[in-house]
Parts: structure tokens; sequence; C-alpha cells
């Protein structure tokens, strides 16, 4: 083409987030759910679809789905904004809260979508480190907001790739550091369900708190793209603002509202994959690997005296697909496996042996 219009100079560099799609038996790479939702629900749903008027555009603000959610979490619906998986509700954060002249806090390393989608909002991105066990350290995160005074401030507990999870208190600390500055605090709670502590009980329209979570994970519902966050109701108008119309398709509102009908069987499914994990830490620590103790549906680990990337090959020829961390920033050779089922998880621990012997 002669005179091909030119991307804007700050997205030119950037890379896609992608996880390699490999044809394997066993795939633990994206941290889903190993099992799909109960078959009631699916049922459910199929039948409900039938009803749909789709000659009509949904209901615009997702009413049944806000206020169902909002019973869920004894909050108000006005304190619920839903989107197209957690993604998009960081992104409508981000849309109203970052932009040209401001600044994103992240702390490394965590979920890399952050700092990826703060950059493509036109926000600066500003980075402090984490520990050498990948905690929040406190005065890091005082001294970049100090010298930066974020507009946004971005916890992820449990954190993505590590597991560690931020206890309630490191959220207070973080939030009041940041009041000082008029930040907002957002901690993405993707993998909340599986953790011991949670920072919803924090919300109110007092404070500067948002928490963004998924049905991708917990309610076994991927495909479905679905997420929300609970906030206070003054940034959820805010974020009304600035999400396209219609956004969120009669489907989504239909199978989210349906999902919340079985809270039991999702709270079974989580006591299992919090017991598989705990098994599958266990038997990582028999092996010569150094592993993180998570409060995720996924364990961080990286082999020690060998190479990450051999090793994840090594799986990967065994047909057994985790997700490859071994070139990330501070994650020399680590490898993260999501929690499958005990026949995936035993596959995995059964290639791996055999890998290290
Ligand atoms: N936050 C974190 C920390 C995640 O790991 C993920 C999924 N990879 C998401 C948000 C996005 O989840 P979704 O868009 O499927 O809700």
């Amino acid at each position: 083409m002669r005179n091909r219009p030119r991307v804007r100079d700050d997205l030119a560099m950037m890379e896609g987030y992608h996880s390699p799609q490999v044809s394997v038996d066993v795939r633990l790479n994206t941290n889903e759910s190993p099992y799909p939702p109960p078959p009631a629900f699916t049922e459910q749903l199929t039948a409900a679809i039938a009803d749909v008027a789709w000659h009509r555009y949904p209901d615009r603000v997702a009413t049944g789905l806000r206020a169902k959610l909002a019973s869920h979490y004894g909050v108000r619906a006005d304190q619920v904004f839903v989107a197209n998986g957690s993604n998009e509700v960081l992104q409508c954060v981000l849309l109203a809260y970052g932009g040209p002249g401001r600044r994103a806090a992240v702390f490394e390393p965590t979920y890399a979508l952050h700092s990826h989608i703060a950059r493509i909002a036109g926000t600066e991105v500003v980075t402090g480190e984490r520990t050498e066990l990948f905690a929040l350290d406190l005065d890091v995160v005082r001294t970049v907001l100090e010298a930066h005074a974020p507009e946004v401030v971005f916890l992820c507990s449990p954190n993505n790739p590590t597991g560690v999870v931020d206890p309630p208190e490191t959220v207070q600390f973080v939030l009041d550091l940041a009041q000082v500055y008029g930040g907002l605090v957002v901690v993405d709670e993707a993998y909340g369900q599986f953790a011991p502590s949670s920072a919803v009980s924090l919300v109110s329209d007092d404070v500067p708190l948002v928490v963004s979570r998924t049905f991708s994970k917990t309610w076994s519902l991927a495909a479905l793209r679905l997420g929300y966050c609970i906030g206070p109701s003054w940034l959820v108008a805010e974020l009304d603002n600035v999400v396209l119309p219609y956004h969120l398709d009669a489907v989504k509102q239909i199978a989210g509202t349906l999902a919340l009908d079985f809270r039991r069987e999702m709270d079974e499914r989580v006591s299992l994959l919090v017991e598989e994990r705990g098994r599958l830490v266990a038997a990582l620590r028999d092996l010569p690997v150094t592993v993180w103790p998570s409060g995720a549906n996924f364990v961080l680990f990286r082999p020690e005296d060998r190479d990450g990337n051999d090793v994840w090959q090594a799986l990967v020829d065994r047909s057994v697909l985790v997700r490859n961390c071994a070139s990330w920033p501070r994650l020399d050779g680590c490898l993260r496996v999501p929690i499958g089922t005990p026949e995936e998880d035993d596959r995995f621990l059964a290639a791996l042996s055999e890998v290290l012997a």
C-alpha cells in the first residue's frame, strides 16, 4: 500500500498478550476451571435462551444481573458494574481514571494485562518491585506513590502469576496511602474465591477502592466472557459513562444471573480445587523444584538446576502444556500450572518427574 495509515506511536512497539495454543492431551496453561458448569445450569440456560427477544437490544445496564450480584455480596446494585470479562472492567477503569497525562502503578511481577491495558488507554505505567518472596513491599509502595502520585494503583490478590495473597491489612495500608494522593486502588481478585481473604468487605462509597472479579474461573464460565466489579457508586457511574452502549449481550446477562443460583455447586468446586491444590503442592515439594505457596487455582514453581524453557518443551513433548514464565521479568526459569482434575494433575506430575529424573 502506498500510504499505509500509521498506528499510534506509543502502540507501535507493543506486543499483544498471548499464550501459545498447542494441541496437547493435558492443557494446563490458562488457569481455567478443569470442570464444566453443572449440567442443570447448561439445561436451564438453553431453555432461557429460547425466550430472548433477539430483535431487541439487551437491557443496557443489566439490571437483573447487577441486582443479583449485589445481593450475593451484600452491597447495593449501584455499587456493581458488569462487563465482558474482568479485563473489560479493568479497561473501563483505565478509560475513566487513566489516560494521557495520568499514571497507573503496578508492582512486579504481576498480571501483565494491568500495564498492557493501561498503555493502550494512554496511561503512563510506573512500577515497583515485590520482595524476593513476591509479597508487596510496603516501603516500595510508599516510594512509588510518593514519587508519582498515580491516579490508579493496581493490586492483584491472589497475584497472577505468583499466587501470593495480600491480606486486608496490606490493602488497607495501600488504600490509606493512595488517599493522600487522591488515587484509586484496584484490587484484581480474578482468583479471589480460592483465597482465604478478600478486599470486598472494605468497599464503601467513602473509600476509593474497587475490587474486580470474574465468572471465568470459579464459575467455570471462561467461554462466556463475563466479569464484574464491586466499588463505590460514584465510580460505577463513571464506568457506565465510558463503556459502549449495550456492551453486555442478553445471553451473558441471562447466563450470569442463572449461574448465581448455583452457588452451592460452585463453592463445592472451589473446595475441591483448594484441596487438590494442597495435593499438587505437596507432590511438587517432593520434586527438585522451588514451589511458592498459592492462594489461587494455580501454582508457580521453578525447576532447580534446569532450564525452565527446556522443562516446558519436555512437558509439551509429553503432551502436557503448562504456562512458560521462564523469560518473564523476575521469574527466571519459572513455570505456572493451574489445578486440573486429579487425572490431569497426575499426568502432569508423572511427566514432570520423568523430565526431572
Ligand atoms: N485478572 C487476572 C489476574 C487474571 O489472571 C485474568 C485471567 N487471565 C483476568 C483478570 C481476566 O479474566 P477475565 O477477563 O476472563 O474475567
